[in-house]
């Protein structure tokens, strides 16, 4: 037996046992007359002490020990005289009386602690030393637990784990697909899949009821932080159902996950907020709701008063900042500086303050009177003490730079606890989207998402007006999953097709297999997919992804550990019919 125990298990309660145990050595002290050395596995730490004066040749073995080599010790378990209370095992620790060097090791390259010396690039490139580390195992064990009790749920509630091709045809789910060429068909390829979701709307046809999959995908999309262009997904899809069937059924999966793994119960039922009020009270299709600030609309109370800015502007709206009455000029600058910023994209900001009498005073005093600012303060709800502040512009791009400004002004209040968990569904997503660029509709989700029935009729007069039985679910600001009711006859189908600008050929050519199953009685259904990286990054208390899987590409795709994309062999670029171009090369 190479250990009786683990490093994490022995206290006070063992003193006098003899144990083995077997680990890394983290850490050395040399204290003179004793040696210390913390021994390191998944469970824990546990510190070993050796005693020159009553075994000197031990001592000395142990001394010669490096940071990470591999060892078994043998010894008594006794009471600590400096306890560490912070680490279960701090009240005692192993006497050695035997300790055998199992592996030796290069002195690693950073230290395996929670705070590593290490940077971003190295720990990466030594990933498998990085997994050492306490913080980042944990959060792989979450992740563990987090994929345990997604099976357990739906398993209980009758779904069956399904596994879909991984090499298919392209899916369309609006990114670019990854693609492998064909050895044995040189000059075709394969696809990988952005998601499962044709082949989950086949098993709904098939007659499978309710399917799931932790699944891996695929998206080539651009370079964004904390983007991974593979990918896990929580999918899943019912037959027989209505919207509030699914988003019954996932709200308690979120629930349960909440419970099993933060120990949270959320009182009453979540929020549904449609697509249109989310846009226009936050400025975004995933509010935060940890705080309130939300947008008001104030267009039409300050038109036609003699500020040119409001007068002209087809959109003005404002949030109202609790307490921030008494911020500097100094802090306002910094806030008009940043909804100036490119990819905020505002022009300027507007501020009126609620004073402690509640008068109001405003960088645009000279225009308004008294009663028109304490007229906006009652229509943006403020207090006095509060701080509002307005923008003016074209509406989604105004609404959008408030929603940004409203979360800038939640972090410097510190109002995104991370904590604090606000989950909420935005439902009635529109779905098309209008590009200016290619002067055609794309469809929102994707072009399997069902218009809803009352506005079918406007599929070919009027596009953009209609609304399907989308929904995402958003935690804290971020998405966490999406989905919606399918399309489930050919001929809407085929419209929807139309409508996005297929030829009934391309249709036929791309997702004709699934035209030709609708025809054999496919069933109403619907699903949901959920990010799963990120809901467990959020339970792990951080917005970073990549912290929460084993084996990460940095923000350039790359894996440095294994160091790929790379080149491949001439032989294999013959077998498979293709050739490099020469720039490609030379780059
Ligand atoms: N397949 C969709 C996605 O990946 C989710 C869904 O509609 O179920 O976004």
């Amino acid at each position: 037996m190479y250990r009786t125990h683990t490093c994490g298990e022995l206290t006070l309660g063992d003193s006098g046992k003899k144990v083995t145990l077997a680990g890394w050595v983290q850490r050395s002290r040399d204290l003179g007359g004793m040696t210390f050395i913390d021994l390191r596995d998944r469970y824990g730490i546990t510190q070993l002490v050796f005693n020159m004066e009553t075994d000197p040749d031990l001592c000395q073995k142990a001394r010669k020990l490096g940071r990470e080599f591999v060892v078994q010790a043998e010894g008594i378990v006794a009471e600590r005289s400096n306890k560490n209370l912070k680490i279960p095992t701090g009240e005692i620790e192993i006497i050695v009386e035997r300790i055998d060097v199992l592996n030796t090791s290069d002195t690693p390259p950073f230290t395996i602690e929670e705070n590593t010396d290490g940077g971003d690039e190295l720990r990466m490139k030594y990933r498998y030393l990085d997994l050492r580390r306490q913080n980042v195992r944990s959060n792989i064990i979450l992740r563990h637990k987090m994929a345990q009790e997604v099976r357990r749920y739906l398993d209980g509630q009758g779904f069956i784990e399904v596994e879909t091709p991984v090499l298919i045809k392209s899916t369309p789910e609006g990114a670019r697909d990854f693609v492998v060429p064909s050895r044995i068909h040189n000059g075709e390829f394969y696809a990988l899949p952005q998601s499962p979701q044709t082949f989950k709307q086949l098993l709904m046809v098939a007659g499978f009821d309710k399917y799931f999959q932790i699944v891996k995908c695929f998206r080539d999309e651009d370079l964004r932080a904390d983007r991974q262009p593979e990918f896990t997904q929580i999918d899943c899809e019912m037959s027989y159902i209505h919207q509030d069937d699914i988003l019954n059924m996932f709200e308690g999966l979120a629930r349960h996950l909440f419970l099993e793994v933060k120990g949270l119960v959320f009182e009453g039922p979540f929020p549904r907020i449609p697509y249109d009020e989310a846009m226009s009270l936050y400025g975004t299709d995933k509010p935060d709701i940890r705080f309130d600030m939300r947008i008001t609309e104030l267009t039409k109370a300050v038109k036609g008063l003699g500020f040119a800015l409001f007068d002209d502007a087809p959109y003005v709206g404002a949030i109202s900042a609790p307490g921030c009455a008494g911020w500097s000029r100094k802090q306002i600058d910094e806030l008009t500086e940043f909804v100036r910023r490119p990819q905020i994209g505002g022009k300027g900001l507007v501020w009126a303050r609620v004073e402690a009498d509640g008068s109001v005073k405003s960088s645009v005093d000279k225009y308004y009177t008294a009663d028109d600012l304490a007229n906006i303060a009652l229509m943006t709800g403020s207090d006095a003490g509060d701080l509002i502040l307005i923008m003016a512009g074209p509406g989604e791009k105004t609404l959008s730079a408030l929603g940004e400004l409203r979360l800038e002004m939640a972090r410097r209040l510190g109002l995104r606890d991370s904590s604090v968990y606000a989950p909420l569904w935005v439902v009635d997503f529109p779905l098309l989207e209008w590009d200016d660029e290619t002067q055609r509709y794309y469809a929102k989700h994707h072009p399997f998402t069902a218009p809803k029935p009352e506005d079918i009729k406007y599929m070919e007069t009027d596009p953009g007006r209609v609304h399907a039985n989308a929904y995402d679910l958003v935690i804290n600001g971020t998405e966490i999953g999406g989905g919606s009711i399918r399309i489930h006859d050919p001929e809407t189908q085929s419209l929807m097709f139309r409508t996005l600008g297929f030829t009934a050929e391309e249709a036929q050519k791309q997702f004709g297999f699934l035209l030709n199953a609708f025809r054999y009685g496919a069933p109403p259904h619907g699903g949901i997919a959920f990010g799963f990286d990120r809901w467990t990054a959020i339970m792990g208390g951080s917005d970073t992804i990549r912290d929460f899987i084993a084996f990460p590409k940095n923000n350039q795709a790359r894996d440095v550990m294994i160091d790929t994309p790379s080149t491949i062999k001439q032989e294999q670029l013959d077998e498979l019919a293709l050739d490099i171009r020469k720039k490609a090369q030379q780059e």
